[in-house]
């Protein structure tokens, strides 16, 4: 089963909490037992699961990976959003999640993030919901 939802964004970089909207799908879907590929169509923007208690980790992601990938540097691709192209290539474009009891298998402070590089736009979000065989 594939599902999907669309995240406004509101802002060039931004790290959202969607952990909430996949728990929904996997809900919805019925199923309790098997795995949820989270995937975002999209080549600046991408998925990650971090820190969902203190905002400052957020915060800390966003910053580290402006110092790694500067706007400032020699890029070529003529659209000017590399730096976008390439965090999104750091964080990577899918997470693949385990369902128990009808639950995303998350630790205690993960969280599953959609992380915007190039915004503020509207992204979609593509959840596979996995069964375990019979
Ligand atoms: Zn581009």
């Amino acid at each position: 089963m594939t599902h999907q939802f669309t995240v406004s964004t509101q802002a060039h970089t931004r790290m959202i909490d969607i952990t909430e909207r996949v728990q929904a799908v996997v809900r919805e879907s019925g199923v309790s037992s098997g795995v949820a590929h989270v995937f975002v169509p999209h080549t600046t923007a991408g998925i990650t699961i971090n820190e969902d208690a203190d905002p400052s980790v957020v915060a800390d992601i966003l910053a580290s990976l402006e110092r790694a990938v500067p706007d400032d540097a020699a890029y070529r691709h003529s659209e000017g959003n590399s730096p976008a192209h390439v965090k999104a290539s750091l964080m990577g474009f899918c997470q693949t999640v385990f369902i128990d009891a009808g639950k995303l298998v998350l630790g205690t402070w993960q969280g599953i993030y959609l992380c915007e590089f190039d915004g503020p736009r509207t992204r979609r979000v593509i959840v596979k919901i996995q069964p375990d065989a019979e």
